[in-house]
């Protein structure tokens, strides 16, 4: 049986094992599969989303491609700045200053006489010998330059409020406010952060100050300040008066000082190319007047107005190589050099899905395959085991019916031998052997009789003729037919009046008490004591088959209604038994939906109880 379960279980377990691995095999190049599809999808995109980058900075160099201003140069390429060229390749705007001249006024009389005045220093009338010249000047610039000496000399004198309103005068309208010093400054707008500082006493007047020289800053198209100028002004002008609001230009300014300065610009191509400063970018235009400029983040920025937030699970993004955040990098193209497009997944595990979807499918196929596998190993563990028990049944049976039945026919043949030797010399010898020769017939019937119904049982082809059936009566047919096999044996009955009646089977119902009568007759010592009683209980009728025997250990208390089951072996076999009785008993009286229990204890004797039902019970 053991080796049979272990061949069962290798039967089992070895397909089970290969289908297993198969299908882990199997999801795995699935997973790989779908991932790899993915991959090539995502990299198809990128290489469309090469083109629509291409088209893009061609657009931005061609916007650039005619006269634009500073800014308009900016806005049209969506920059971060802009420097502009002239012809030659030379930086036209950020101008950083014009070369210095001879100065004009250094021969100029008058301007001699105050400069004299200023050094002694009677510098009221420096400051009035310099407005004169401001006032009678038709320069702009020589008026301007008067007018900030006049300044400069009424500060310097003391008089503070008069420098103020000086400024007022001269540098928000009319000639000197035109005018530059000989490095191209506007002087106006120096003098302006001059009243800033001036004014810290009356902040509606300083504010006046700040948001002229700040609008003047802002605007581009009518006034000509040279970037260092400006930058300088706008950082000073801020840190003045932080609450104005931030300049627009300021950074764009000093990036384009910062390229500008250093390196002659060499002409680019339609590209977004190195500027030369880390982390800033340059686009030129064809005609090569223009270059805008792009910090980074501002590039990826525009790029991924072309790239789209995301299509189907993911995002694509452009980065300077080696900024490395994204999967599956390729170069960005040809109008961005050193750049390459990526792509991080909006859902990692949706790669996973559909592949996941597949292995699914495989799993259940798996576990199908092996549940039918165990389903029929064990199909066949329960047929086999069936036809194991029924030849051991066979074996068990012929064993002990031909055991069995030898113990009689033997005692017979002995009886009749010597009946025949004998003759009939002694007529009361003759009947006393008759009467051991009938005893012995009955017994052998019975052993016939259990047999059969044994096997009837066993064979499912029992068959119970149910109908209403008095206790009394049948106790009392159990009784007689105890009589008739073992005429020398005293039975105590008692049955309660009126007993209902049971729905039963009248002889199988007496079947069960001779079984469990001739048990105690079997089981008990010379001296034998056996009652049989029956009384109402419930819904049903006990029956009591008590007897002053060896009793029956308390473990083995269960195991006596298995078939064949005998406690000692020897002794059931002395006293002409082959272990069926019980057996019988508990098929019957399931039958009957009763059931059927034993009390005993080794040396006391043992009752056993048999219930029936009084009505047919579901
Ligand atoms: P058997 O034909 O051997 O009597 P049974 O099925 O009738 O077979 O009984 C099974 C075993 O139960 C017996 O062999 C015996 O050991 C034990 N047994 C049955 N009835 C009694 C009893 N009244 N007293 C003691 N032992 C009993």
């Amino acid at each position: 049986m053991r080796t049979l379960a272990a061949f069962l279980m290798l039967g089992v377990l070895a397909p089970t094992g290969a289908v297993l691995w198969f299908m882990n095999d199997a999801a795995r190049s699935q997973a790989e599969a779908a991932r790899q599809n993915v991959t090539e999808a995502y990299r198809g995109q990128m290489r469309l989303l090469r083109d629509r980058i291409d088209a893009l900075w061609r657009q931005k160099a061609a916007a650039l491609d005619r006269p634009l201003g500073f800014e308009a140069a900016i806005d049209a390429a969506g920059a971060d700045s802009a420097v502009l060229l002239d012809a030659n390749g030379g930086v036209q705007y950020p101008v950083t200053g014009l070369s210095a001249a001879a100065d004009p006024l250094s021969s100029d009389a008058r301007w001699v006489a105050a400069e004299a005045l200023e050094a002694k220093p009677r510098l009221l009338d420096a400051a009035a010998a310099y407005e004169v010249i401001a006032r009678s000047s038709p320069d702009p610039s020589m008026a301007a330059r008067a007018a900030q000496a006049q300044i400069r000399c009424l500060i310097r004198g003391g008089r503070k409020d008069m420098a103020l309103a000086a400024i007022g005068r001269s540098f928000t309208a009319g000639r000197p406010s035109r005018g530059r010093d000989f490095e191209g400054r506007w002087i106006a707008a120096d003098e302006q952060l001059l009243g800033v500082q001036l004014a810290g006493h009356d902040p509606a007047l300083r504010r006046r100050f700040a948001d002229r020289l700040a609008s003047w800053l802002n605007r581009y198209e009518e006034v000509e300040i040279p970037s260092a100028q400006r930058v300088f002004l706008m950082r000073e002008l801020a840190a003045a008066v932080p609450e104005l609001p931030p300049f627009p230009r300021y950074e764009a300014e000093r990036l384009a000082l910062e390229f500008a300065a250093p390196v002659r610009i060499r002409k680019g191509t339609a590209a977004l190319e190195p500027s030369g400063i880390a982390g800033v970018w340059k686009l030129s235009s064809a005609n090569g007047r223009i270059v805008a400029l792009y910090r980074t983040a501002s590039a990826e920025r525009e790029v991924a107005t072309v790239l789209g937030s995301q299509t189907g699970n993911a995002r694509f993004a452009a980065g300077p190589v080696g900024s490395g955040a994204g999967m599956d990098p390729m170069p960005a193209g040809a109008t961005m050099p050193g750049w390459q497009l990526s792509y991080t997944l909006v859902d990692a595990s949706a790669v996973d899905q559909a592949s996941r979807r597949r292995t699914a499918t495989y799993l259940w196929i798996g576990y199908a395959a092996v549940a039918l596998v165990a389903v029929a190993g064990l199909l066949a563990a329960g047929a086999f085991g069936r036809q194991l028990r029924l030849a051991r049944l066979k074996t068990d049976l012929v064993a002990s019916v031909s055991h069995e039945l030898r113990t009689p026919l033997a005692s017979m043949r002995l009886l009749v031998d010597t009946l025949l030797e004998e003759g009939a010399a002694d007529g009361r010898k003759t009947r006393e052997y008759l009467a051991l020769i009938a005893a012995e017939n009955a017994r052998l019937s019975r052993l016939i009789e259990n047999f059969l119904t044994f096997s009837r049982i066993e064979r499912r082809r029992q068959r119970y003729e149910f109908g209403k059936v008095s206790p009394a009566q049948v106790v009392e047919d159990a009784v007689l037919a105890m009589r008739e096999r073992l005429p020398n044996a005293a039975v105590t009955v008692e049955v309660s009046r009126g007993l209902p009646e049971i729905h039963a089977d009248a002889d199988a119902v007496v079947a069960v008490l001779l079984n469990l009568l001739e048990n105690a007759w079997k089981y008990t010592g010379a001296e034998k004591r056996i009652a049989l009683s029956a009384s109402a209980d419930g819904e049903g009728v006990n029956f009591f088959v008590q007897d002053n025997g060896i009793g029956i250990p308390p473990r083995e208390q269960k195991r006596i209604f298995r078939r064949f089951y005998q406690v000692d072996q020897r002794l059931a076999r002395e006293r002409g038994g082959c272990g069926l009785g019980l057996s019988i008993v508990d098929a019957i009286v399931r039958a009957h939906n009763g059931f059927v229990e034993v009390k005993s204890a080794v040396g006391a004797g043992s009752t056993f109880r048999v219930w029936l039902p009084r009505e047919a019970r579901a």
